[in-house]
């Protein structure tokens, strides 16, 4: 009682209870509606709404509407401590509900009350034959109601899932929502989203799906960027090639690596690299047909990067040094043990190129490309609860994550099943005897057993014992089909039954007693070891006993299971023998004692907390990522739905010639003559057409107006190419440049960071907090990425020819437009620059990386 004083579930659970009492005192009144008049409550309570009513100030009547309605259409009138429950729901918390009490139906009448304004509403269930199940059962009293009711299935086409998620109540599986939700930051048009704002969610199997599941992270991986030019072919046409090989100094390099040469590559070998050369170049353009095109125009940047892989493969890797070929594939060799890396990959696609040069399967390459934690999925909904057999163990995690009460709803009919002590013995054999023992004794009597295995491994096993010593119709349940085992597990109570199934198998189905069972003493549960956590022991003891039925549960344990041992339980082995040789009993005899269950009980805590410490750890991880997707896709979703983006897009331009300007030479007053030319560079090759500002215009000026002078030029262009074309078709363009530009670092910027959390992970020995450095070079790398991708925008919309706005012709005019008054800057200007980046020039392939360290290095 004391403690119940400062149990905030226990105060909520108080709280409901007298809302619930009033519900109860409508019935009589709701039942003498006719169908009509219950079924015209759902418009009036949304008109009530529209005109500045509440969800709380309609509670009492909206459930009492359904509460009738379940009556009329289901057959079923939601029991109080089912109103309780569903309030509990209301509030945002999680109801703890025993198994059997009827959360399913619970849930409807909170879904119903909370789909009134029209936002959605999202149940949660732990498989799509639940979901589906669910959908159809209680979809019938809700479009009784007139509400409409979806179902989120996987196998959904983008527009069956936009039906879907237009509905006043969607079913769906957990998994299937984060993806959605992460796809939907992944489009470049607003027709093609799929979810509405996150509204509100009920998780039925809270526990599962907040707290087991959210163990692993949600990750969408996708191939790499999609290859011009088959792998096989580009290395066809890189083996025919032909080259030389030389042993040039650093200094000599630039000399020795003669483009213009007859050769079509040449390796360097003691600098570890092999260059194209112009004859190269050329030839690839011949055989991949570019069309006039150049190798090197950032359309093709694609092809360079397979040709240059390819030239690595062919002429710097050498097969049995840096890698070995097993079994059809190609497995990287470490240099300093000689060890093969099994699973390990060369990336960029260099493994790939390999692959092709021995002539072995090719595999895709992947990478992650969105990622989020279930924790921070549903924390991104406005409303959020849960219901579940078992949560109070986990109590903290669902107030410290999810910001949920635990409210313990009592049970509509006492319990009265049976819950023995645990039987210890000293030995898994001795265990596992008495367990097939106690079955086959309750098994001859017609009880029926349910045994709970930890593994699919171990179901086999027991399955096995049990047949042996005589028991027919066994099932076990250990697949994945959901729906046969729901199938099952629903037979589960009937007499002779034993069913041998994994703890989690068929979830969320109630086991109901056949003709006479009760008779026999219920449904036996039988455990053949503690679990990891308290709550799956008691999700698994949950079985039997439902609705106030009898029923009877024990677990049978040994010092050789493996959580004992991993807690010690080799020195309690010492104390047992003496017990049992005290007892004057033998081997088999099993040990009852208090110190023993706690003893389990601690070793269970102890896990518990380190699987709670770990799941905190992925969220604080995340939390970092967090801060960054949501500056990402709210950039992303403006975007979309901004109708006029010319506005958005030179503010970014604006931003990204003032981060030139800093960077370079900073802000000044005046500048010296070097300084300005090494600005103008820069403008040059990444925010300026070639030429368009000389040295000579920005001569006197000091930083602020060098930035005016820039962006007069950009403003310009920007303008210009605006009058080209139709609005209609600049703002799509416009659109598509932009997500394009997001995207592309972004998605780069996701696979770093993951490669930083790797990292930092391996430096934690030495005294630097991981989390912190994480988070600050995280920070750092992503303002990084944005500068990045304003810079980006600014220069496409510069600088690319932009065929479907301008023809080149046009385009050249409109440079030599800026130029002109300095006709010789347009000369001086090199031919060759323009279709071919500068050495100092960020590479076409947008690995953000110099030319001459990236593709123009001719690999490594
Ligand atoms: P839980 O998920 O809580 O274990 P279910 O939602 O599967 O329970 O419901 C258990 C069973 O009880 C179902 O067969 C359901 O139809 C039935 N049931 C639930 N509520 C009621 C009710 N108020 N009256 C009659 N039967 C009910």
């Amino acid at each position: 009682m004391f403690k119940s004083l400062f149990d905030a579930g226990y105060k909520e659970l108080k709280r409901v209870e007298k809302i619930a009492n009033k519900i109860d005192a409508l019935a009589p009144e709701y039942s003498k509606l006719t169908d009509e008049q219950l079924q015209a409550k759902t418009l009036e309570f949304r008109n009530r709404l529209k005109n500045g009513e509440t969800l709380d100030s309609i509670t009492v009547e909206a459930f009492a509407t359904v509460r009738e309605a379940s009556t009329r259409v289901l057959g079923m009138t939601p029991f109080k401590v089912q109103l309780i429950g569903a309030l509990a729901l209301h509030g945002g918390n999680v109801s703890e509900m025993k198994t059997g009490e009827g959360k399913t139906l619970t849930s409807t009448l909170v879904a119903y009350l909370n789909a009134l304004p029209g936002n959605g509403v999202h149940i949660v269930t732990v498989n799509e034959y639940l979901a589906s199940r669910d959908a159809e059962e209680m979809g019938k009293l809700f479009t009784w109601l007139g509400l409409t009711v979806g179902l989120n299935l996987r196998a959904l086409s983008k527009e069956e899932k936009q039906e879907q998620y237009k509905c006043d109540i969607m079913y769906s599986i957990s998994s299937e929502l984060g993806f959605d939700y992460l796809r939907d930051h992944m489009v470049r048009n607003k027709e093609n989203l799929v979810q509405r704002p996150l509204n509100f969610a009920i998780i039925d199997e809270a526990d599962s799906i907040l707290i087991d599941e959210a163990r692993t992270p949600l990750i969408i991986s996708g191939p790499m960027k999609a290859q011009q030019v088959p792998y096989s072919n580009v290395d066809t046409f890189v083996k025919r090639l032909i080259g030389r090989k030389i042993n040039a100094t650093l200094d000599e390099e630039e000399e020795k690596l003669d483009f213009t040469s007859e050769d079509e590559y040449i390796v360097d070998v003691r600098a570890h690299h092999v260059v194209l050369t112009d004859k190269g170049a050329r030839k690839a353009e011949e055989r991949f047909s570019l069309n006039g095109s150049n190798l090197y125009d950032p359309e093709n940047a694609n092809l360079l990067h397979l040709i240059h892989n390819s030239l690595r493969a062919n002429y710097l890797m050498t097969k049995d040094v840096d890698y070995a070929v097993q079994d059809d594939k190609v497995i990287i060799i470490d240099k300093s043990t000689g060890r093969l890396m099994h699973g390990r990959q060369y990336s960029e696609g260099l493994h790939q190129a390999i692959e092709a040069k021995e002539n072995v399967k090719i595999n895709k390459e992947t990478r992650i490309v969105a990622t989020i934690t279930i924790q921070n999925f549903f924390r991104m909904y406005k409303k959020l609860a849960g219901m579940t057999g078992t949560a109070k163990t986990e109590e903290e995690e669902f107030r410290n994550i999810y910001n949920m009460y635990v409210v313990e709803v009592p049970t509509n009919e006492p319990m009265i099943r049976i819950d023995a002590p645990d039987y210890l013995f000293l030995t898994e054999k001795a265990k596992y005897e008495a367990l097939v023992a106690d079955i086959i004794e309750r098994h001859k009597k017609g009880q029926p057993v349910l045994v709970g295995t930890s593994s699919d491994e171990m179901s086999m096993k027991v399955a096995s014992m049990v047949r042996k010593a005589g028991a027919k119709n066994l099932e076990i349940l250990n697949a994945k089909n959901h729906e046969k085992e729901a199938k099952i597990i629903a037979k589960a109570g009937q007499v002779g039954a034993v069913t041998i199934a994994t703890n989690m198998a068929g979830r969320g189905t109630d086991i109901k007693l056949g003709e006479g069972v009760e008779e026999l003493g219920g449904l036996a549960v039988l455990g053949t070891a503690r679990n990891e956590s308290r709550r799956v022991d008691n999700q698994l003891r949950g079985r039997s006993g439902r609705q106030g039925n009898p029923g009877y549960s024990r677990f049978y344990i040994s010092t050789e299971d493996e959580l004992l041992v991993r807690f010690g339980a080799e020195r309690l082995r010492g104390t047992l023998a003496l017990l049992v040789k005290e007892k004057g009993s033998d081997k088999e005899t099993p040990l009852e004692y208090n110190f023993l269950s706690k003893f389990v009980e601690n070793a269970q805590k102890k896990i518990e907390g380190l699987n709670f410490d770990s799941r905190k750890t992925i969220l604080e991880y995340d939390e970092v990522l967090r801060m960054q997707r949501e500056v990402i896709y709210g950039q992303r979703e403006k975007i979309l739905f901004v109708e006029d983006l010319s506005e958005i897009t030179l503010n970014m331009i604006k931003t990204a010639a003032e981060n030139l300007v800093d960077a370079t030479v900073g802000f000044k007053k005046r500048y010296y003559e070097d300084e300005l030319e090494s600005l103008v560079q820069e403008i040059d090759s990444k925010f300026l057409p070639r030429g368009a500002l000389t040295v000579e215009k920005i001569k006197d000026k000091n930083g602020e107006q060098i930035v005016e002078e820039m962006l007069k030029i950009s403003n310009f262009i920007f303008e210009d190419k605006k009058a080209h074309v139709p609005a209609e078709q600049f703002d799509r363009y416009l659109r598509q440049l932009l997500l394009e530009a997001i995207d592309d670092r972004w998605l780069d910027h996701i696979d770093q960071m993951d490669e930083l959390r790797q990292s930092v992970r391996l430096q934690s020995y030495a005294q630097i907090n991981p989390l912190r450095e994480y988070q600050e070079i995280g920070f750092q790398m992503f303002n990084e990425m944005l500068a990045e991708v304003e810079l980006d925008i600014a220069n496409r919309m510069n600088r690319l020819k932009m065929r479907i706005l301008l023809t080149p012709e046009e385009h050249k005019n409109l440079i030599a437009s800026f130029a002109s008054g300095d006709a010789n800057t347009q000369k001086r200007q090199p031919k060759k620059a323009e279709v071919k980046p500068g050495r100092n020039d960020p590479c076409p392939c947008g690995s953000g990386k110099k030319y001459k360290n990236c593709c123009g290095r001719n690999g490594q």
